[in-house]
């Protein structure tokens, strides 16, 4: 088979708060398929970015105090945990702020304008005189003209749910300043996609079958009728209002002194401009690599931004002369427990962070979420009871279980050595053959629940095996050594063939496997090759662990009053962290989405996620008795000090150059740091639980740099390097150690 070459992304988050679980499913259903790809030996480069431009951004950040760059630069700090906690794994995070995004968009713009499908009109806007700006459709609120509700929007109303123009709004006024708005009168460039020529094009390429059927069935309305903002209907395509005025965050555009292009013109420009930012650290030739006819272009986004995947972003790409995407992968919403759909302004959902910091397996959810999609655009529900059992009953009880009941005998009676497999289980050799070739195809089509159903039933099918053959009866006799023998071969290699099948989902345990069985089990091809007789393994050790209730009663746990925590966070850290004050989300949370497309479809869907409750929460200690009682992470507060007693503890900024397990400690690791001091200290540290000593080395850390000196039993510790538990280490597993935000360097001294 020859090999693929694959540009992959998933949709650009907006940078106005953090990830939701809604944007972690969708990275999860991509990186599945991008790791399925890879273990096919495909070539793929999976880019993200974040989406950084737009009135939304630039007016969160005026109430932050901080510039529109400044303000998406802390946000795109923040993604790291997420990313690297759910082992999502972009070959590329950049911003639609880049160099290569500022050049891109001109560039396509440039090539419509040369096409002929760019022009000016002049339009009326409401306009906020305190501001000097024009305001979106969702920055005017007013009353409803329908039914008289106060403080409605100027789209829709919230209490009716009438559609109109911020026009018809009774006594308007801005959101921003609280100002009457005045109408204004100003150039606005429009792509026009009504012209016959877009029409055409559109028409064929969303309805040629390669869109989900109801995806293009869905945008296949939009060629007949739409639904203006003042309720209005209207016939087939309308042009897209491609321009805003300044001031306005984002790109200017050329020739155009004061115009800016519209967020959602240059944010799919964005895919573009990570991959090329990908090349060029890389030293490969962009615009080759997007001309080479083999290349296929996927986007992974949400039915919430299907109008700007499916007609705007072809379209723009098409006329300017550039490759069109070769598909469109639509999910739907992620909805949780009650089927309400994620929103963190309504205080519900479930936080991704601290799911982590509860010490909850990322690949729980990995695997739960793959058993739930599939490849039609429907929305799906995690519940925490389904969640809990189909992790337990699945991996544990069906998959891990045939390890675990088969891996002691070979260790203790065959000293590690892997012996024949039983010639007669010839139908679970066949069934695994057809399971792999079935899986295969239900990765490909992102039929993620069909794969884990064929996974688990061949699970239970080894499962039924062993049971028949009970190796622990066997092992009874010594006579039957060779059958025992045999027996534990036999699931150990079906063992590895399911991880084989399972590691796109399950990267991390795969690996796990790869090293206790000593082959590459992240390799599709891996299970077409029987572990030879001979071949030795090391002991088994646990892979997973069960999903416990207290877990989950604690991640929906609803977070505390937000004033209190608010208070207890600056009573625990003074001077707090950057999600310790409220300012960033609180600005940010009340600000809807633009607006002016809504006509077309729910632009921005995705960016009216207010921080606050998200920033906060994961934040906070763990909520519950503890905190409480005024016991944060499960101990009290220590006695007073005062700021003399703070100064004589030295904490520099030091960078792990290395990291390594230590013989004949099962708890310590030994770092090597640099602390600017031009020589290295070796420090250990008790943290060998909670994280592989190659995931640390390069990463910044705390040491506390003044410590005396300790001779352990593995060597001198010169310092210590700073980090987070709960003194409950059964209650609230996991330990934490502390990175500063990027840009310290080693040797900066902590105040
Ligand atoms: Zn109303």
């Amino acid at each position: 088979m020859s090999q693929r070459r694959l540009f992959v992304t998933t949709a650009l988050p907006y940078a106005n708060g953090n990830f939701h679980i809604g944007h972690i499913m969708e990275y999860i259903q991509a990186d599945i398929w991008v790791r399925f790809q890879r273990m096919q030996g495909h070539a793929v480069n999976f880019v993200g970015a974040d989406d950084a431009h737009g009135a939304p951004i630039m007016i969160a950040a005026e109430k932050a105090g901080k510039t529109p760059q400044q303000f998406v630069a802390d946000i795109a700090a923040s993604r790291t945990p997420y990313l690297d906690g759910f082992h999502i794994k972009f070959d590329n995070w950049s911003s639609t702020d880049s160099p290569e995004n500022h050049q891109l968009a001109r560039l396509i713009y440039l090539d419509l304008k040369k096409a002929g499908l760019v022009e000016s009109k002049t339009i009326e806007q409401f306009f906020d005189p305190e501001k000097n700006m024009f305001l979106p459709d969702r920055y005017i609120k007013g009353q409803c003209p329908k039914c008289g509700a106060k403080d409605q929007y100027g789209d829709n109303c919230e209490v009716c749910g009438a559609v109109y123009a911020p026009t018809d709004l009774i006594n308007p006024y801005s959101a921003l300043s609280g100002a009457v708005p005045v109408l204004k009168s100003s150039e606005h460039f429009f792509f026009r996609l009504s012209d016959p020529r877009c029409v055409e094009f559109l028409q064929a390429w969303t309805q040629d079958g390669k869109l989900q059927p109801e995806v293009a069935n869905k945008v296949k309305e939009w060629f007949s009728v739409r639904t203006n903002a003042d309720g209005t209907t209207s016939e087939g395509l309308g042009d897209w209002d491609i321009s805003r005025d300044a001031p306005y965050f984002g790109i200017e555009i050329p020739d155009a002194p004061g115009k800016y292009f519209y967020v959602w013109l240059d944010a799919p420009v964005g895919y573009l401009a990570s991959l090329k930012n990908l090349l060029d650290r890389r030293g490969e030739d962009y615009d080759a690599y997007m001309a080479d006819p083999r290349l296929q272009q996927y986007h992974f986004i949400g039915k919430d931004i299907v109008t700007f995947h499916t007609l705007f972003w072809p379209a723009m790409l098409h006329f300017s002369g550039r490759k069109t995407p070769d598909n469109i992968f639509v999910h739907g919403f992620l909805t949780v427990n009650n089927g309400e759909k994620m929103s963190k302004s309504r205080g519900t959902g479930l936080d991704p962070l601290k799911y982590l910091s509860l010490g909850m397996n990322p690949e729980w959810l990995r695997y739960y979420l793959a058993a739930k999609l599939n490849a039609r655009n429907e929305d799906i529900d995690f519940n925490a009871d389904d969640f809990m059992a189909r992790v337990n009953s699945d991996l544990i009880g069906k998959y891990v279980n045939i390890a675990s009941r088969s891996a002691g005998f070979i260790t203790k009676r065959f000293a590690g050595r892997l012996g024949e497999e039983d010639p007669q289980a010839h139908l679970l050799y066949k069934l695994a053959s057809s399971a792999l070739n079935e899986v295969k195809d239900f990765y490909e089509s992102r039929e993620f629940a069909k794969a884990t159903r064929t996974i688990m039933n061949l699970a239970d099918q080894v499962n039924q095996y062993v049971d028949q053959k009970a190796p622990w009866l066997i092992a009874k006799d010594v006579a039957r050594d060779a059958e025992l023998h045999m027996v534990c071969t036999t699931a150990i290699g079906l063992f590895k063939d399911l991880t084989v099948l399972l590691a796109p989902i399950l990267p991390r345990l795969a690996a796990q496997v790869s090293d206790w069985l000593g082959v590459d089990v992240q390799k599709w091809d891996s299970a077409l090759v029987k572990l030879p007789a001979g071949h030795v393994i090391k002991p088994y050790t646990h892979l997973l662990q069960r999903v416990d209730v207290k877990q989950l009663d604690a991640l929906f746990e609803p977070p505390a009053e937000a004033a209190p925590a608010q208070a207890a966070i600056e009573s625990i850290a003074p001077g707090g962290g950057k999600n310790s004050t409220p300012t960033v989300g609180a600005g940010a949370s009340f600000l809807p989405p633009e607006g002016a497309d809504s006509a077309l479809g729910r632009p921005g869907g995705e960016r009216n996620l207010a921080p606050t409750v998200d920033a906060g929460a994961s934040f906070l200690p763990p909520e519950g008795a503890d905190s409480a009682l005024g016991r944060p992470g499960g101990e009290d507060i220590a006695p007073t000090i005062n700021i003399d007693d703070f100064a004589k503890i030295d904490l520099r900024i030091a960078k792990i150059v290395n990291c390594e397990a230590v013989e004949g400690s099962t708890k310590l690791l030994r770092m090597t740091l640099d602390a600017g001091e031009g020589k290295l200290r070796n420090v250990f540290s008790g943290i060998a639980s909670a994280y592989k000593p190659e995931d640390l080395i390069g990463k910044h850390t705390v040491l506390v740099a003044n410590l005396a000196p300790r001779k352990m039993k593995f060597g001198i510790s010169e310092g210590m390097v700073l980090a987070a538990s709960h003194a409950d280490e059964k209650a609230q597993p996991g330990i934490y150690v502390l990175e500063p935000l990027p840009g310290a360097m080693p040797g900066m001294r902590i105040h």
